[in-house]
């Protein structure tokens, strides 16, 4: 885990903001906090929880993390889990419940649950509520997925879990779903400090374009996602093409994933196919470990476009708007909490949408620059770690103390 601290965070958000996480740890001082999910590396869920835990520590609450063990036949389970709570049909039989049941047992029988508040992140290691009536500690079931149209067999089962908790948290409030127990929006987050968004050298963003032979001879718009359908990689090439007749531009579609994922490779060549040799559009396959490459692809952009047809959150929305760039996004998932429309960034519903929104920002730059200086505001405030360590000090504070009155913000 890495060593960092809040203060790391004070030329960033300022020293309010810091301040502000010390006196709500205050005001907690001596929570014993548990954090469990399923994996410790790779992933958004273990990316975010490599940071949160150990900046909850250095505010002086006590945050042990603990990753789920099990077989290959589990993690087949949770995946299949995984996907139909997406809303993909599969056929849930008593095995697969035997199986997801016996390994949650039996990691319970390894474990010490003394702790004031267990966070249980996703459904992979949701059946340890079955230990709620030994324990004293407050539970918390955080979701990070989209569970709004979920296979209804798969939810029935998992919500008679979740309803035993104190209390759920989602990304989206469309994502929520109706339950007893008391639910809360928790915005995912982005790192300023990861490789993904820190500040870079102008010579190292000139490097990266001229390692994807980028030429800087004109504007650039960018989408970077991984090759899938749902990122609508065939929707940006036509905006694209419709901005060309007026404005010279080139094109970065950039994502990886293709060579692992066999339906990956199929969008990748039909993005190739549709592409059609265009000198001016970039179709860039990068490797799991591009987290500088793509801070500084976005850095180098012009304009960033998202123009998913469903999305989770999109991260790189906030990404982008981070580094002060115009977005302009597909108005579905979490795309509209993180872009409102002539403030913080475009929200479009269709091709023809998007290519307008990049003719308009390509010939309005100053435009274009006060919304990304808004967008980078906007995630200061909405969307960056600090602001999930807050909501979660907050979110203790209220269970452990739930006479205090406290205002949530
Ligand atoms: N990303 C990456 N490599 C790629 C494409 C995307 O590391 O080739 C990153 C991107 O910067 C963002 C995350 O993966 O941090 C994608 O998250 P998002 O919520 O936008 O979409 P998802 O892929 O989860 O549907």
């Amino acid at each position: 885990m890495t060593s960092i601290r809040v203060e790391d965070y004070e030329p960033i958000v300022g020293s309010q903001t810091i301040e502000e996480l010390h006196l709500l740890a205050e005001r907690i001082r001596g929570t014993r906090v548990k954090m469990v999910n399923s994996t410790a590396v790779g992933g958004g869920v273990a990316e975010i929880l490599n940071r949160l835990v150990p900046l909850l520590n250095n505010l002086g609450i006590s945050t042990q993390w603990e990753v789920i063990k099990g077989g290959e036949d589990f993690f087949e389970v949770t995946k299949k889990i995984h996907n139909a709570l997406h809303g993909e049909k599969i056929s849930f039989t008593q095995r697969m419940k035997e199986i997801f049941l016996d390994e949650n047992r039996e990691n319970l029988r390894n474990t010490h649950l003394d702790q004031n508040i267990i966070v249980i992140h996703d459904p992979q290691p949701i059946v340890y509520i079955e230990a709620k009536n030994q324990t004293a500690a407050k539970w918390v079931w955080r979701c990070h997925i989209d569970i709004s149209s979920p296979n209804e067999e798969v939810w029935a089962f998992l919500k008679g879990y979740v309803e035993q908790y104190d209390t759920a948290l989602f990304s989206s409030p469309r994502f929520s779903k109706g339950l007893s127990i008391p639910q809360f929006l928790f915005f995912p987050s982005i790192d300023p400090l990861s490789d993904k968004n820190r500040d870079l050298e102008p010579k190292f963003i000139d490097q990266v374009l001229e390692q994807f032979h980028i030429p800087k001879d004109k504007p650039i718009v960018t989408q970077i996602s991984r090759f899938d359908r749902l990122k609508d990689p065939i929707g940006v090439i036509q905006a694209y093409r419709m901005v060309k007749r007026h404005i010279d531009c080139r094109l970065v579609l950039a994502g990886g994933g293709a060579s692992d994922d066999p339906e990956g490779e199929l969008v990748l060549n039909e993005v190739i196919t549709e592409a059609d040799g265009d000198p001016n559009i970039h179709i860039l396959l990068l490797p799991p470990t591009s987290s500088l490459e793509i801070n500084a692809l976005q850095r180098a952009s012009t304009i960033i476009i998202q123009k998913s047809i469903r999305e989770g959150f999109g991260l790189t929305v906030s990404e982008a708007l981070w580094k002060k760039k115009p977005v302009i996004g597909n108005a579905v998932g979490g795309i509209p909490a993180q872009i409102i429309p002539n403030f913080t960034g475009s929200l479009v519903y269709s091709v023809e949408g998007a290519a307008y929104q990049i003719r308009y920002l390509l010939s309005h730059p100053d435009i274009a620059q006060k919304l990304g200086e808004c967008g980078h505001e906007y995630v200061k405030e909405e969307f960056l770690i600090t602001q999930t360590l807050r909501r979660y000090l907050l979110l203790f504070h209220v269970l452990y103390h739930p006479q205090e009155r406290i205002i949530f913000v």
